[in-house]
Parts: C-alpha cells; sequence; structure tokens
C-alpha cells in the first residue's frame, strides 16, 4: 500500500514553497517595522493551557484537538491556536513588568477539521499579539499591520469587518437578553447551539449550520447594549481606521469563536476564497492573561491563515511575471562546467537566482530543460565563448540574442 500524506494535510514544494517562504518572510519584515519581535514557541503544549485558554465548550477544544499522552503519560495537545501560547510564553519568561509586548509569530497548528478548500487539519498562521496595551490605538495599530502586510503580498478587494463583543460589565445583561430569544428555537437550533445557549448563547452567531443562521437574524445585538467604555472604544477603533484610510464595515454578527475575546472583534475577508472567506481575524482579548493565572492584563491580536492567502495570491498573480529572473547556465564540456559554475556562484552572491543541468554536456539539451523549467535567460559558455572571453545571453521573452563580458553579465543581473 502507498503510504500518503495524513488527510487535510499539504506538501508545499516547487513554487509553492517558494510563495509560503517569501510571504513568512515578507510578513516578518513588515511586522519588524511595528515593533514586534519574533516568539518561536513549542508546537506541542500541555492540553490544560487549550482548555483553560480557549474554553473548554469551544469547537476547537471539544472536538477538534490533536491531544495525545505521551511516553510519560501526560496530556499534551498539538497547538490549535497561537495566542494562549504567546500569554503562556510572556507569563513563564517572566515579562509582565516589561511592559506592552510585541510579538509575530508563523507556523503550523493543528484542528481535526472536515478538510475541505482553505480548511485544514494541519494549516499555517501569521499572526501578532500585543500584550498590556488596553487602547483602541492599539486595535487600530494591530488591524495597520494586517492590511499593510496582505496588501504589499498583492490582495486586493478584502473586506474589513469591524464589531465589538463588550465586555465583563455590559456582556452578562446582554447574555440575559440574547438567552430570552434563543429560548424560543427549540425547535430550529441545533443539538450545539442548544448547548450553547446555556454555556456561551453568544457563540450561537458562530455556528455554521443555515438554520442557526438564519434564526439568528433578528436576535438582539451585543453592540446595542454595549456600556460606555466598550461604547467609546469601539467608536475610536472605527475613527482611528478612518484616519488611515482604511473602509471597514460594522458587522454586528460578529463573534470570533473563542471564549476569551472582549470589546474589538474583527475578521478581514476576501469574497475569491468562497465558501472559507476570512483571510484572517482576531481581535481583543483583555480576560486571558488573567485565565491563565497572571494579573489582568489587556491584549489584542490576530492571526492569518497562510494557505488562504497564498491561494488569493496565486490568484492575483497568474498573469504576472515571476519578479526575480532565474538564469539558466548551458555549458558544452566539464572545463566549461567549471567555469560556469565559478560565473554562477558569483552572480548568486548578487541575489541572482542561477540553475544548471549537470546531467549533459549537449547545449540543445540543457536549453530545453531551461525552456521546460520556465527560467527567463539563458546564459551560453560553451567553449568558444570561454576562448573568446564572452559569454552569449538569450532572452526567452523577447527572443533576442547578445553578447557580452562575464563582467558585464554579472553587472546587468546582481541585485545592487
Ligand atoms: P482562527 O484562529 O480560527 O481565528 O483563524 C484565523 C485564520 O486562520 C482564519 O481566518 C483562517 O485564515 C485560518 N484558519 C483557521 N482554521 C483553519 C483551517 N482549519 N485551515 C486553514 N486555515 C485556517
Amino acid at each position: 500500500m502507498k503510504i500518503r500524506r495524513p488527510k487535510g494535510t499539504n506538501d508545499f514544494i516547487g513554487a509553492r514553497g517558494l510563495l509560503f517562504e517569501e510571504l513568512s518572510h515578507l510578513g516578518a519584515s513588515i511586522f519588524k517595522t511595528y515593533g514586534f519581535t519574533p516568539a518561536i514557541l513549542p508546537i506541542f503544549e500541555h492540553t490544560d493551557l487549550f482548555a483553560r485558554g480557549i474554553g473548554t465548550e469551544t469547537d476547537i477544544v471539544s472536538k477538534e484537538m490533536y491531544t495525545f499522552a505521551d511516553r510519560s503519560d501526560r496530556s499534551l495537545t498539538l497547538r490549535p491556536e497561537g495566542t494562549a501560547s504567546t500569554v503562556r510564553a510572556y507569563l513563564e519568561n517572566g515579562l509582565t513588568r516589561e511592559g506592552v509586548q510585541k510579538f509575530h509569530y508563523c507556523g503550523p497548528f493543528f484542528r481535526y477539521e472536515r478538510p475541505q478548500k482553505g480548511r485544514y487539519r494541519q494549516f499555517h498562521q501569521i499572526g501578532v499579539e500585543v500584550i498590556g496595551d488596553p487602547s483602541a490605538a492599539a486595535d487600530v495599530e494591530v488591524i495597520d499591520s494586517f492590511l499593510t502586510f496582505v496588501e504589499k503580498a498583492g490582495l486586493t478587494g478584502l473586506e474589513v469587518k469591524i464589531n465589538s463583543v463588550g465586555c465583563p460589565v455590559c456582556r452578562p445583561g446582554y447574555s440575559e437578553t440574547l438567552i430570552g430569544y434563543l429560548k424560543n428555537g427549540d425547535e430550529v437550533l441545533c443539538s450545539d447551539c442548544l448547548v450553547r445557549r446555556e454555556k456561551n448563547p453568544m457563540r450561537v452567531f458562530d455556528c455554521k449550520n443555515p438554520k442557526c443562521n438564519e434564526f439568528m437574524v433578528d436576535a438582539p445585538r451585543i453592540t446595542d447594549c454595549l456600556c460606555d467604555e466598550c461604547s467609546a472604544h469601539h467608536e475610536q477603533v472605527q475613527q482611528g481606521l478612518t484616519k488611515l484610510g482604511h473602509s471597514f464595515v460594522v458587522d454586528k454578527g460578529l463573534v470570533r469563536g473563542l471564549d476569551y475575546y472582549t470589546r474589538t472583534a474583527f475578521e478581514i475577508c476576501c469574497g475569491k476564497l468562497g465558501a472559507q472567506d476570512a483571510v484572517g481575524g482576531g481581535g481583543r482579548y483583555d480576560r486571558l492573561v488573567e485565565q491563565l493565572g497572571g494579573k489582568a492584563t489587556p491584549a489584542t491580536g490576530y492571526a492569518i491563515g497562510l494557505e488562504r492567502l497564498m491561494m488569493l495570491v496565486e490568484e492575483s498573480r497568474k498573469d504576472t511575471e515571476s519578479s526575480s529572473p532565474v538564469l539558466f547556465i548551458a555549458v558544452d564540456s566539464d572545463t566549461t562546467r567549471l567555469e560556469g559554475l565559478a560565473l554562477a556562484r558569483k552572480l548568486r552572491e548578487g541575489g541572482v537566482i542561477v540553475q544548471m543541468d549537470h546531467l549533459t554536456n549537449k547545449l540543445g539539451k540543457q536549453m530545453k530543460r531551461a525552456s521546460k523549467a520556465g527560467v527567463q535567460y539563458v546564459v551560453i559558455l560553451g567553449t568558444s565563448e570561454l576562448e573568446s572571453g564572452t559569454v552569449g545571453l538569450k532572452d526567452y521573452a523577447t527572443g533576442e540574442q547578445s553578447e557580452l563580458t562575464i563582467d558585464e553579465l554579472v553587472k546587468k543581473f546582481s541585485k545592487s
């Protein structure tokens, strides 16, 4: 029997591997300009971290975690998200007195979900977390970093949805009102939502069942029941986004799937993704640090799904040329091959992508392979070129051919 990759996982190789790497580097370079530093954290944690941090009633904890006992019978879980781990690291590394902490991360996450386009069992997230800052400005700045990143990656046509999910002052009153409404849903709500109604009624908004969604259209909204402080915060977030020129919509039914969110919740969507249309989302989680054993500390952040981002970037680049020209050096003997290797080294020092074919000395065969691999330029370094101290350069896009010295070639392609 052939061994295949597990259901819901992906192999990123070739062009997709390159894109994965490019986007994670782009994210890191942009987040650096916002003052975020990398948090490289374990892929598995004690199960209790997620049970306490995310909430046992959530789908993630109750149905989707990859939990296993290690050889010493400890219960460990492959991380399903990054926020709980980041807060655990913040507390464990004694950063609580170091002022506001700003982290970014990129890596694999695991959820036992039903695989479909844009939804996998191992997926990757790029995210940021700001711990210790209660301001609306911090929410605005994180949303701005999200948009800067995905726009630099080439995405257009995004929709920013924001909402406020209230705080421990205004949420209990709202929950009562909502439960009152949900009491009329005995016949309509799915079995999960009947449990949510008792334990965490706002999560009924998050249900994927169309009947539940329809029932919730007329449900009372938290945004209409916010306390003065949450209301002012919500207003300031909107003012900040407007000031930065980001358009957005207030989506009163937007509640995030996890229990620790307070006040700002947001999602950034792209219709081109189809049913799973959120590129990423996040919000404020002022209660999580306390929930995990620290002092009450405000925090805000988000996670972007790298697979979804890749799908959109691939779509937007379909018709455009790759930005880094690829050079192929073709040679016709073992001697010119060594000269070719030396030339490749010089060009690579200047950041140029260079390929060679070491399996044949036949120029024609090498050119065929170069053309098949989609390279833009072929450099011909044969015996006669070596004698005359030049190389031939063929531009596959225009068909133009020229002759130049090695120094001229290196100068032409090296990135300054
Ligand atoms: P969440 O951590 O659920 O708020 O998700 C944040 C983002 O991560 C989503 O908007 C998706 O882009 C991505 N994401 C979440 N779950 C998955 C999954 N199972 N497969 C692929 N991407 C996911």
